[in-house]
């Protein structure tokens, strides 16, 4: 398939065209350090490209092939990955996400083989709340630390215009469960578009801090399979804060950002001095965060994508697939850390830049990544 330019207001040229300036130093100690000094140790781990949701900013209506089940990472090459980022590489964090997670049979013994290798590993989970309902408690007993559960707004007509799928109370069930099941903070994640759910946002951020649940709005990026963002399209975290501002006042959180890809905001109704909680925006579009990005993500299908929006991949398949002995996994380590080293300094959009030589949006949507 061929990329296509996305018309951007402030293009600036994407640094990883040219691949990394010089080699990559030292061997497995230097963990998964890139040409600027970033070091990842958040890694994100997609279990599938299959979704039960339809949402319009991700997938297309009809007409995604999936993966084909040889093609994807079993259980087996999942632990062993996991194995090699935290044992080797220095990975200190895991979310597993998707597509949507929970719709792979096995996620239940993938956590539980996961959590007894790594006692002490944060392992979060991105879903999109369909069917969670069925699952949190033994979710949690695998030994999952947390949930973010992805919901744009409390309406049904919008839900179904948003996901074109009708889910929005097993949703709100699955959501429910998962508090009932101790895996808390639960964190919503919501992403707002133009005439169907901004006019929510306000309403979204009180039913969350009502229940000590913590939203982030996420800028909707170009990361759709049907390439209809644009840059006026989309609500801009400038928007976010000014639409919120109608009920509540937001000021930053004295807490230390540390990485996170969310600005947090403590939120207190408008006019009056009582805290009720905070709010995160994770303006990756137009107040970008690369320069303290720690992430590195891993496809369904063994594939490294040192950033979102990378046109390049590497992939760890075959190597996985040649053995199991040290030797192996020497080989394993060291692609993904190569792969890593080749992280491009930004992701070429929101900064005023260097001309105008265009952003590039990658061929994969966001539920083919694993956001
Ligand atoms: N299916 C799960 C879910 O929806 O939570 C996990 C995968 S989904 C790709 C992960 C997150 O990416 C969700 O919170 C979703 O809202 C977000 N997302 C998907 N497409 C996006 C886009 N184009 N821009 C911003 N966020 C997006
Ligand atoms: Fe599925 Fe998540 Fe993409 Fe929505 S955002 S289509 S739930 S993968």
């Amino acid at each position: 398939m061929e990329t296509a330019p996305v018309p951007l207001g402030m293009p600036e040229l994407r640094p990883d065209a040219a691949g990394p300036a010089a080699p990559r130093p030292g061997g497995h100690e230097t963990g998964l350090l890139d040409q600027f000094g970033r070091v990842a140790t958040d890694m994100r781990l997609s279990l599938t490209d299959k979704c039960n949701l339809r949402c319009q900013y991700c997938m297309p209506e009809a007409g995604l092939d999936w993966l084909k089940k040889d093609k994807l990472l079993t259980a087996e090459e999942i632990v062993r990955l996991v194995g090699l980022g935290v044992d080797r590489l220095g990975v200190r964090e895991l979310r597993l996400t998707g597509g949507e997670p929970l719709v792979r049979a096995d996620l239940v013994d993938i956590i539980a083989a996961l959590r007894s290798n790594h006692p002490e590993l944060p392992i979060s989970l991105t879903t999109n709340g369909v069917g969670l309902a069925g699952k949190a408690q033994a979710l949690a007993n695998a030994g999952l630390t947390r949930l973010n559960v992805s919901m744009d707004t409390l309406h049904h007509d919008a839900f179904l215009q948003l996901t074109r799928r009708p889910f929005l109370d097993q949703v709100l069930a699955g959501i429910e469960a998962a508090s009932a099941a101790g895996l808390a903070p639960i964190k919503i994640n919501a992403v707002l578009l133009r005439g169907i759910n901004d006019g929510h946002a306000a309403e979204l951020l009180q039913w969350s801090l009502d229940r000590g649940y913590e939203l982030r709005f996420i800028e909707q990026m170009p990361l759709d399979a049907d390439h209809g963002w644009t840059r006026e399209g989309m609500i801009t975290a400038e928007e976010i804060r000014a639409l919120l501002s109608t009920n509540f006042d937001l000021s930053p959180d004295p807490r230390a950002r540390d990485g996170a890809p969310a600005e947090r905001f403590e939120v207190r109704a408008a006019g009056t001095p009582g805290l009720l909680g905070t709010v995160g925006i994770i303006a990756s579009v137009t107040e970008p965060f690369c320069a303290d990005c720690r992430r590195t993500r891993i496809t369904a299908e063994g594939k490294v994508m040192s950033c979102l929006f990378s046109l390049t991949e590497v992939d760890l398949l075959p190597l996985l697939r040649t053995g199991s002995s040290t030797h192996d996994d020497d080989a394993v380590a060291s692609r993904w850390q190569d792969a890593m080293w080749a992280k491009p300094k930004a992701h070429g959009m929101g900064r005023p830049g260097l001309g105008d030589a265009g952003f590039v949006q990658p061929d994969r949507s966001m539920s083919a990544i694993g956001g």
